[in-house]
């Protein structure tokens, strides 16, 4: 008899995007005529930059030529694309990682999900409230927890609740957990951690053993100098930290797929015993068993991404969603809602009016502006009665957006 994996039961129905979906379907088909906006999904709406479109395709005419063609390639990425990320974005900011300690994969989602295979069981995993839904979902399919219960967290995960009075920086967790999630800039609210508030989550993991799993997706908009681009800018961070990136948001590749995984060597975990083992060869050795690299012309226009070029035309690109989200933010303001985020990073979070609940004003800002964005209670509890807004749009429609929205009653 055939057993299935009974922690898939556990899960909520994939329910945020799909509401979201339902809903919009269902008011386009009963009002043709209007013209809807989605300021809802976190995705790119820009092209892949002309710098990263060449070596693309230079990449792909290699392949053409018996005397250039490639096959498997390394699983954990090739020199040339490992050899400019350690020196572009982590060398050149004066942080020590080597391109050794560097895993190139096809996205961040997978990486952030898979690296619970490599942690025990035992494990008891702390993520914020509200969250990037994939560190609970993939914490409950790895067996580390119970149930779901009444008031929306899973029995066994330690929820850390980020809200206005935290300033969006959770407090650290009265229970000990042995793996963190942190993400800044922060997917939903857009907050970012200063080095004093990431250093007090390094040195509280130094001294309890754990490992923070670190997810710096939108680190390339921070426009604030002050502000840490990697968890690994903290001291001491080597030895209780990985880092996830991806080139998703950074240079528009959600559709193209490259991201990569930073486990430096000194990063140690524990056996039952209590004996200490270092990280680094056991993702190695899932990372070479289940993945076989990700083709080479992506990774050749990852690359393109650190070359002069690249370097200036994703700014730009960067630059114009940074854009999008300076006017959001100042609109929303002046219309008198309360926003944060938005500076450093490319989404804006907005408090509902009159304490709405975010579906009600979803609802609301459907009907009455046609205008689509996402529930923050989709994120979690902590979520609700906020909403998020995507800079990820084109600027006529975001002026459009907020022309509409300020007309609201
Ligand atoms: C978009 C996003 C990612 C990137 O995922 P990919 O699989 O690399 O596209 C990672 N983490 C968060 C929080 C995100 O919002």
């Amino acid at each position: 008899m055939a057993l299935i994996n009974e922690n898939y039961l556990k899960l909520q129905a994939g329910y945020l995007f799909p509401e979201i979906g339902r809903r919009v379907r269902e008011f386009a088909a009963a009002n043709p005529d209007k013209n809807i906006i989605r300021m809802g999904i976190g995705d790119v709406t820009q092209p892949l930059v002309p710098a990263v479109i060449k070596a693309f395709h230079e990449g792909v005419e290699e392949l053409a030529n018996a005397a250039t063609f490639k096959g498997y390639g390394p699983e954990q990425g090739y020199d040339f694309l490992r050899d400019a990320i350690a020196l572009n974005d982590y060398q050149n900011r004066g942080v020590d990682i080597s391109a050794d300690d560097i895993f190139v994969s096809d996205g961040s989602k997978c990486d952030t999900g898979n690296i619970q295979e490599i942690f025990g069981a035992g494990n008891k995993i702390a993520i914020c409230d509200p969250v990037y839904p994939v560190y609970a979902d993939t914490t409950v399919m790895s067996g580390k927890t119970g149930t779901m219960q009444s008031n929306g967290y899973f029995d066994g995960i330690i929820y850390m609740p980020c809200n206005e009075a935290n300033g969006f920086i959770p407090e650290l967790p009265t229970e000990r957990p042995d793996l963190i999630f942190l993400c800044y800039p922060n997917n939903p609210t857009g907050t970012v951690a200063s080095k004093e508030e990431l250093k007090k989550w390094v040195d509280y993991a130094r001294t309890n053993k754990c490992i923070i799993l670190y997810d710096a997706a939108y680190e390339s908009y921070i426009t604030d100098d002050s502000i840490p681009h990697s968890i690994f800018e903290i001291e001491g961070a080597k030895e209780v930290a990985l880092e996830f990136r991806s080139f998703s948001k950074t240079a528009g590749f959600t559709g193209t797929r490259c991201a990569f995984t930073v486990i430096p060597k000194e990063l140690k975990a524990y056996d039952s015993e209590g004996n200490a083992h270092p990280v680094k060869p056991l993702w190695n050795r899932r990372h070479t068993t289940k993945f076989n690299g990700v083709s080479y012309p992506v990774q050749k226009a990852a690359a393109a991404i650190y070359s002069e070029e690249g370097k200036k035309q994703v700014k730009e690109v960067v630059n114009y969603y940074l854009e999008n989200a300076r006017i959001m933010l100042e609109s929303l303001k002046k219309t008198g809602f309360t926003v944060f985020g938005g500076v450093n990073a490319p989404y804006v979070w907005v408090k509902t009016p009159n304490s709405m609940k975010s579906w009600d004003f979803f609802d609301k800002l459907l009907n009455e502006a046609n205008v689509v964005g996402t529930p923050g209670s989709g994120f979690g509890p902590s979520g609700e009665g906020y909403f998020r807004f995507s800079a990820f749009a084109d600027r006529a429609n975001v002026l459009d957006a907020m022309e509409r929205i300020k007309n609201l009653k």
